[in-house]
């Protein structure tokens, strides 16, 4: 080999080194541009808290592009919670309000909501069916000494996607126990919504309201117990961020329990 075949080698030698080096700065380039866009995709969900006061269920506001209320509380409670609610949601206007089940501590507050930052109601079928018709039994309206007026509120199956744009979906998973047409919600974060399905701490829902049931709630409570649950929000008490399936599984136990001693 002679020096100008020498030359020639080193030659093409940096020729490919310098073609591999801007191709591996291309790849990089699209590498961290798919990753950007997949953090994007994947963004935090902001989730603001409205802890009930008294007998009031809790409202969650999910903050995005069409922010989505889950839960009204009591409109007996809506001189503290309307200023909260206000404050969340910084003057824009609700999309959809859905609602994880019939009772008035739940849905109370809904049509003075409604009136104020509009949004489109959602229940699961049968409930929609109790509070479009204004059932003041189901619902505990009259338990309560409230009544319960007919709402305009749209049917919600199992396993539909409600989509929240931005990349992100909350999944509606039918648990019947507390009500028939109880519902929990679930993001693909793994933030679960459980209404009055399963509380933090060990607490599950009541089963002894109309349309209850035992059996139904220990089948749901153990459908939850099966999810990558990440965080649990609750419709009473605290949630609980990035434990969620460990209050879920504490739950699932002292239902077990009550059954076996009820
Ligand atoms: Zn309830």
């Amino acid at each position: 080999m002679g020096l100008s075949d020498v030359l020639a080698w080193w030659g093409a030698g940096w020729r490919v080194k310098v073609i591999a080096i801007i191709e591996y700065s291309i790849c990089q380039q699209e590498s961290d541009k798919y990753i950007i866009e997949q953090m994007a995709l994947c963004q935090l969900m902001l989730i603001h808290f409205i802890e009930g006061g008294g007998f009031s269920g809790n409202i969650y506001i999910i903050d995005c592009e069409k922010p989505i209320m889950i839960d009204t509380g009591w409109d007996a409670d809506l001189t503290f919670t309307g200023p909260q609610i206000d404050k969340a949601l910084e003057g824009k206007k609700l999309d959809k309000i859905i609602l994880t089940h019939r009772h008035v501590d739940h849905i109370g507050g809904a049509l003075v909501i409604q009136e104020k930052f509009g949004g489109t109601m959602y229940a699961q079928k049968m409930e929609a069916e109790a509070l479009r018709a204004g059932d003041n039994i189901s619902t505990g309206g009259r338990t309560f000494g409230t009544k319960v007026v007919p709402m305009d509120v749209n049917d919600l199956e199992d396993n539909e996607i409600i989509d929240l744009e931005g990349g992100q979906i909350l999944k509606v998973m039918v648990t019947p126990g507390h009500t028939i047409g109880s519902i929990c919600l679930l993001s693909d974060d793994g933030n679960l919504f459980s209404g009055d399905t399963v509380f933090t701490q060990g607490g599950v829902g009541r089963w002894d309201f109309p349309t209850g049931d035992y059996d139904m709630l220990l089948e749901s409570i153990e459908r939850l117990a099966e999810l990558s649950v990440k965080s649990l929000y609750p419709g009473h008490g605290m949630p609980a961020e990035n434990i969620g399936l460990e209050h879920i599984r504490l739950g699932l136990r002292y239902l077990k329990e009550m059954g076996r001693h009820g």
